[in-house]
């Protein structure tokens, strides 16, 4: 059941997220929701503010008593208690009367607007706690408006208004209005756990001394670093020798998650061990995708209890790997979140130097932009090798260059996916 299909990224990533599902919604703390995606409208049980509150540090005064009040002849009011924010003002302030009162603080019964500081005579407000023993009258030397520094109840929001729609990815200002309204949970679309296979004889995990022959499984962390910097929950499935029993083994292990990604063993010339597992253990396709760098990607789904869990079998070079999964895992990921802005911001660069296509795929060259002179530009990270991992690791951008053309020239200009989020 193995076929050979030449198609475009296009198509690729079509037939790959017709069959991702998006995942099912989960109350979670708000915290741990930054990035998730909204699975209903938030709306306010609460107005905010709840009560009316002061604006300023200063007093709570009626407005009518401070009509005419000048430096020259200051309104006088008796001053009746303090009131500092996280406390109600036991009693009200009657006519000629006045409460101190700090920022946040509820407005007092009675009271209708708040003098600062500055425009009384205690211009300084000294340490709050020690004035109402020491002074009891406080001169007013400026005519307040009715309603001045009240912040009023429900001005920001009210109780029942639609704060955050449905299918939002939550981002740190949300999180912090989901607190304002006393939510400690909120329903989002569950994190979709991604299970990472390595397979390779001559991979090992980093950390143990390389024998002749060995190297270290660069692509498990690269992509279980993407899977994590995208909103998802990488799980590491260790590396598969390269046999039918030892891959079997693995890839039964990561049956559980919501995705399998598995890396080498896909491309033609290969030891055809991982071909033939993934055929014989689930519905797989084989692809060549007119890209470079990675051309060969599986595709397919293990079926799992009543599910299928969709796999993703990644080229083994590791550039190709990673360039795969941003090009196919990321918006996967994305899918199952809820979002649906997987697209990168794209800019047109000038190109610094030529950049080739030799054979009339679409080319994802590892570039640096920059800007100058008000002009973005693309140079390459040095050599393109789909082995060269430190290439991408200096990329902050992907330079396109289409099929249909051979070469991008100096100065040509030249779109570009950039990486940084
Ligand atoms: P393959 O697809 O198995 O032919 O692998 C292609 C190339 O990628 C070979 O040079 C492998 O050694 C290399 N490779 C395979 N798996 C990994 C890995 N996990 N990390 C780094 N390089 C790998
Ligand atoms: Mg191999």
């Amino acid at each position: 059941m193995t076929t050979m299909h030449m198609i475009s990224v296009e198509e690729a990533l079509d037939r790959i997220l017709a069959i991702v599902p998006l995942l099912a919604p989960v109350d979670v703390p708000i915290l741990e929701a930054l990035g998730q995606v909204t699975a209903e409208d938030v709306v306010s049980p609460l107005d905010i503010p709840p009560l009316d509150n002061t604006a300023m540090d200063g007093y709570a005064v009626r407005a009518a008593d401070t009509t005419g009040a000048s430096d020259a002849s200051p309104a006088q009011l008796r001053v009746i208690g303090e009131l500092a924010a996280g406390y109600l003002f036991d009693g009200s302030v009657q006519p000629g009367t006045a409460v101190r009162i700090m920022t946040g603080a509820p407005m007092p019964p009675g009271a209708d607007a708040v003098v600062p500081f500055e425009e009384t005579d205690e211009p300084s407000g000294r340490n709050f706690g020690s004035f109402a023993k020491s002074r009891d009258i406080v001169g007013v030397l400026k005519p307040a408006d009715p309603g001045a520094n009240i912040r009023y109840a429900a001005e920001d929001v009210r109780k029942g208004q639609p704060i955050i729609p449905q299918g939002a990815a939550l981002h740190p200002a949300q999180i912090g209005v989901l607190a304002s309204l006393g939510m400690a949970t909120v329903r989002v679309h569950r994190r979709p756990v991604v299970a990472i296979l390595s397979t390779g004889d001559e991979v090992v995990e980093p950390g143990v001394p390389l024998r002749p022959g060995q190297i270290y499984d660069s692509n498990a962390y690269g992509v279980s670093a993407m899977v994590r910097a995208n909103g998802g929950i990488p799980r590491r499935l260790g590396i598969a020798k390269d046999t039918v029993e030892a891959l079997t083994a693995r890839l039964r292990d990561g049956l559980d998650a919501d995705m399998l990604v598995t890396s080498a063993g896909v491309s033609r010339g290969d030891y055809d061990v991982v071909k033939d597992v993934l055929a014989k253990e689930g519905e797989v396709d084989f692809w060549t995708v007119r890209m470079r760098p990675g051309k060969p990607l599986a595709f397919g789904a293990f079926p799992s209890g009543d599910r299928r869990v969709p796999h993703i079998g990644l080229p083994g070079n590791p550039v190709s790997s990673m360039v795969s999964f941003e090009l196919f895992g990321r918006p996967a990921i994305f899918k199952m979140l809820g979002r649906s802005d997987w697209q990168r911001p794209t800019v047109r660069a000038i190109a610094d130097e030529a950049i080739a296509n030799a054979d009339g795929r679409r080319v994802y060259a590892r570039a640096i932009l920059t800007q100058r002179n008000g002009a973005w530009h693309a140079a390459l990270t040095g050599p393109q090798g789909s082995g060269i991992l430190t290439s991408m690791a200096q990329a902050n951008a992907l330079a396109v260059v289409p099929e249909h053309v051979a070469v991008i020239n100096p100065g040509d200009e030249v779109d570009c996916l950039l990486l940084d989020d």
